[in-house]
């Protein structure tokens, strides 16, 4: 028998609540649920003062889990790439004046896929450096498949796997790693095969949950809740502890016409049901 879960193992992505609310609001929403754990958005940081944001997180008992999201990294040019790559710098040291443990990469594509997973390689090499000066992590998300023509060249655990061995190299305290997401990864039948090796290199820095809807209307922003989809949310949670990874569990739902037109609490309310149950 699997330990239940309870809201202090979890961690909450503030994409789940909708972005309906100004950040302080939603510090002490997740907070009031129990919950351990945030992560924020950057679109939630324009025109805050970072320090206070990362001190009201603190003084709410949370932890920030991850800084979403990079940006897209392979362009069509050099000073396109250049820019992606500044971009991105700027991002990271917003993540650790947040006091973020992982800046989440969801790392863009191009139709040349060959050109785009070369560049997606030199961008982490050139943004681990700065990330190790920063003592943040860099987390690479892969996506699932159906997103490889707009949004991630890296599609499969073993790929972002690949990726960390070739820019990093074997270390015993990694700094580069993989988001393991429940929703990008749960049709894969080497997926507990590719928990198992990250998790020996100790690269695993996250674990989003939510469900696969099916049918589901949209691709992008019509994730289920946890227990009302097809994924075996227990069976990866299940790997995901047997490859060593003691982190938070993150909540991550983007569901514009269900779960985002509802107030916060619900949500929470419901999210904090369904991980003793459903994950
Ligand atoms: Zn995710």
């Amino acid at each position: 028998m699997m330990r239940i879960l309870d809201p202090q193992d979890c961690a909450i992505n503030t994409a789940t609540l909708g972005f309906q609310a100004p950040i302080g609001d939603v510090i002490e929403a997740i907070a009031r649920f129990g919950f351990a754990g945030i992560a924020p958005w950057r679109r939630e940081m324009e025109g805050q003062n970072l320090k206070a944001v990362a001190k009201h997180i603190r003084d709410s008992g949370l932890r920030v889990t991850g800084y979403c999201r990079s940006t897209y990294i392979p362009a069509n040019g050099r000073a396109e790439f250049e820019g992606n790559i500044a971009d991105n710098k700027r991002a990271l040291n917003e993540a650790t004046e947040l006091g973020a443990e992982s800046f989440v990469m969801v790392v863009g594509t191009l139709r040349d896929l060959t050109s785009a997973r070369t560049q997606v390689r030199d961008g982490v090499a050139m943004l681990l450096e700065h990330a190790k000066s920063l003592n943040v992590k860099l987390a690479l998300e892969p996506l699932h498949p159906v997103y490889a023509a707009d949004r991630s060249c890296i599609t499969l655990a073993e790929e972002a796997l690949d990726i960390c061995d070739a820019v990093e190299g074997e270390v015993s305290e990694p700094q580069l790693g993989i988001f393991v997401d429940a929703y990008h990864l749960w049709w894969s039948v080497n997926l507990s095969r590719d928990i198992l090796r990250a998790g020996k290199a100790k690269r695993i820095f996250g674990f989003h949950v939510s469900d696969w809807l099916n049918p589901t209307t949209d691709i992008l922003n019509d994730r289920g809740m946890m227990g009302d989809g097809v994924i075996d949310l227990k069976s990866i949670r299940s790997m995901v502890e047997a490859a060593g990874y003691q982190g938070l569990i993150e909540t991550e739902i983007f569901s514009i016409n269900n779960w985002w037109k509802k107030p916060m609490d619900e949500t929470l309310k419901v999210i904090a049901e369904r991980i003793k149950t459903s994950v």
